[in-house]
């Protein structure tokens, strides 16, 4: 058979020398990858065996295989599971599919030190590369169930890989490592012995169900033995299988290390890093089931993305029956990963039957439930641990607030939000309504797009100098829960940017004498731009937001606000564009001057200008552009020749 040579894709080949040139200390993590590997590849034989009986494969006995070569200083891995077609080796091995790993890459290269790379190259699982640690060649034998020939591949790691076609391969797949030379110094990290291998996997793989067997150092008197198959010179060792394969989600809690569910949740999640809590929940009664549940400690890089995998594995009694099951938690818990096992579904069931079971649909609510109060708990019990979570998933947990009226409550009770109220530590609604002051009735917030944008915001003015708190929200989801949700314990949310704001002192109801004769001095003016600005706006009014500015944009109390309106865009909706009310300020000078001249002059036409100005500035304030940016810039650049 001829042996075809063919090159890594970009990112693999950057992977591979991080790889080769590891900084990262725990090396031994690279036999955790190729057991992870090949347990899922038995996982995916029995269910594809499960599905089409006819498959000519045997599953009589799926499992994994250590083999160590002293001599040859190699170690193999080998599974008798799904193996992979010629094109799927190079594409599975030959690429990197993971979307997020260019960015990983670009942020490896920013890393300025071994610590920092240490720290990121653990965020990424890298799976079967990480075998190039410790070896300087890695092969892989291969043969598709159901296939008549395999493949092999092999690669240094450096550039190219080669790939051949194979007549005589086992099912499955055999991944040999050809070690680097053996470091003198450094006894403990010599993968060729026994020992080192069984402590490897009792450490991070204990709990895959397939057995993973080995057998015993081999005695020069049995490697004699190799030759004569049958052989008359004693028995042949037996193999010893070194993990318990105990399910941890069916053991009691005391049962069960710390570390022993973190390698789960690493063998589950493909994540190098310990996940920042674990839940446990057994149900009992008639319909029985059990989870573990994990919530990772770092949000994925395509936690936002279309095709991002959510859910959680199904059992069902022990045996593994899908990924990703997406049923069993809503879309907003999508970062959780785990396991459920649950005793009473059929081993066939798929995916379209799940999303209708009623029993499913019980599961769903109660896990959601109990997701939601542990993260509740974290938050009375462990702040540091809870201000990672938020930080990491507070995004996607506020999703919940649109999505899942059933527990708005507990997902309010666990969201926080940065405030004008302190600059670093977020506040939740509670604590705000305990600080409101006497007199004020609503929540206030505003959204944009960050923290100093919004702080700078001429909307602010007016509740700065009160000092009236103000939520600052800074993420897309942000606008539509506070529509959504509209009150809490009574108070109403309100944007500081909607609608009219009266704080108080210029109560609507109650309109003072100031306030009347003001509005009648503008009236002129405000009519008249109104009619400057028309196609602009759609009302032109005094404000009592300002202290500062002269004028701002706000929008009506039930339109939607330009962030939304893009946002509806940006998912392909046609909504609109809403007409925004101009608010002048009349304690401003230019506002000031500006009446002034309306009263005084018969021709407007300079002062027309001036109004078009006023607006886009306001527009400008908050973040927005003026409708034609280069008229605007050129009445700007006279206004100001004519001022020197
Ligand atoms: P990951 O396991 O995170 O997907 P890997 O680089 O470890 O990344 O593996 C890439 C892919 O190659 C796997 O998703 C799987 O489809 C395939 N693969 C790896 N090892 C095996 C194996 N032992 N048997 C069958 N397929 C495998």
């Amino acid at each position: 058979m001829s042996t075809e040579t063919f090159e890594f894709q970009v990112e693999a080949r950057q992977l591979l020398q991080l790889m080769i040139h590891s900084v990262y200390s725990n090396k031994d993590v690279f036999l955790r990858e190729l057991v992870s590997n090949a347990s899922d590849a038995l996982d995916k034989l029995r269910l594809e065996k499960l599905w089409d009986d006819s498959l000519d494969a045997d599953v009589s006995d799926l499992h994994i295989e250590i083999d160590v070569d002293k001599d040859a200083r190699t170690l193999t891995v080998r599974d008798n599971g799904i193996g992979m077609s010629y094109d799927e080796v190079g594409r599975l091995i030959g690429t990197i599919a993971n979307s997020g790993t260019a960015k990983f890459l670009q942020e490896l290269k920013e890393a300025k030190d071994a610590a920092g790379e240490e720290g990121l190259i653990g965020q990424f699982g890298v799976g079967f590369y990480s075998g190039f640690m410790v070896a300087d060649e890695v092969t892989l034998l291969t043969r598709r169930a159901g296939e008549s020939r395999g493949t092999r591949w092999t690669s240094r790691g450096e550039g190219t890989y080669t790939l051949e076609t194979v007549d005589d391969a086992p099912q499955g797949t055999s991944v040999t490592l050809h070690l680097k030379p053996a470091d003198p110094e450094n006894q403990l990290h010599d993968y060729t012995s026994p020992w080192k291998i069984k402590e490897i996997i009792k450490r991070y793989s204990d709990f895959i169900t397939w057995p993973v067997r080995m057998m015993p150092e081999a005695t020069p008197v049995a490697a004699a033995d190799e030759s004569s198959e049958d052989g008359e010179g004693g028995k042949a060792p037996e193999p010893e299988t070194l993990n318990s394969m105990k399910a941890l989600w069916a053991r009691s809690r005391d049962e069960v290390s710390d570390d022993e569910y973190h390698e789960l949740y690493k063998h589950i999640a493909h994540d190098w890093r310990d996940p920042l809590e674990t839940i446990r929940l057994q149900a009992e009664g008639t319909f029985e089931y059990q989870a573990l549940l994990f919530l990772p400690a770092h949000a994925p890089h395509d936690l936002f993305t279309r095709d991002f995998q959510r859910g959680v594995q199904l059992y069902v009694k022990r045996v593994f029956i899908m990924d990703d099951c997406e049923a069993l938690l809503p879309p907003y818990l999508r970062f959780v990963k785990g396991v459920v096992d649950a005793a009473d579904l059929s081993l066939n069931v798929s995916r379209e039957i799940l999303q209708q079971d009623r029993h499913i649909e019980l599961m769903r609510r109660r896990l959601t439930k109990k997701v939601l109060s542990t993260v509740k708990e974290m938050k009375t019990k462990d702040q540091e641990r809870y201000d990672t979570f938020w930080r990491e998933f507070g995004t996607v947990l506020k999703e919940g607030l649109v999505t899942d009226p059933e527990n708005r409550d507990a997902v309010l009770a666990v969201a926080s939000f940065a405030s004008t109220h302190h600059d670093t530590e977020p506040t939740t609604l509670k604590q705000y309504v305990e600080r409101m002051k006497d007199g004020q009735e609503d929540i206030y917030y505003l959204t944009g797009e960050s923290r100093q944008s919004i702080e700078n915001s001429p909307h602010m003015e007016a509740f700065r100098d009160r000092g009236i708190e103000v939520l600052l929200l800074t993420d897309a989801v942000d606008e539509v829960w506070a529509d959504a949700v509209g009150e809490y314990e009574g108070k109403k949310l309100r944007s500081v940017a909607k609608g009219r704001i009266d704080l108080g002192a210029e109560d609507e109801d109650t309109p003072d004498a100031d306030r009347e004769k003001r509005t009648e001095e503008y009236a002129g003016l405000l009519g008249w731009m109104k009619e400057q600005l028309d196609g602009d706006v759609k009302d032109v009014r005094l404000s009592s937001r300002l202290t500062v500015s002269p004028a701002c944009v706000v929008s009506d109390a039930h339109d939607l606000t330009p962030a939304l309106e893009n946002m509806y865009r940006a998912m392909g909706q046609e909504v609109p564009r809403a007409k925004r009310i101009l608010e002048l300020n009349p304690d401003h000078q230019l506002v000031k001057g500006l009446n002034q001249a309306y009263k005084e002059r018969e021709d407007r036409t300079e002062l027309a200008d001036t109004a078009e100005l006023l607006h886009g500035l306001a527009v400008l304030a908050e973040g927005g552009q003026p409708k034609e940016p280069a008229r605007f810039v050129k009445l700007m650049a006279d206004r100001l020749e004519r001022a020197l």
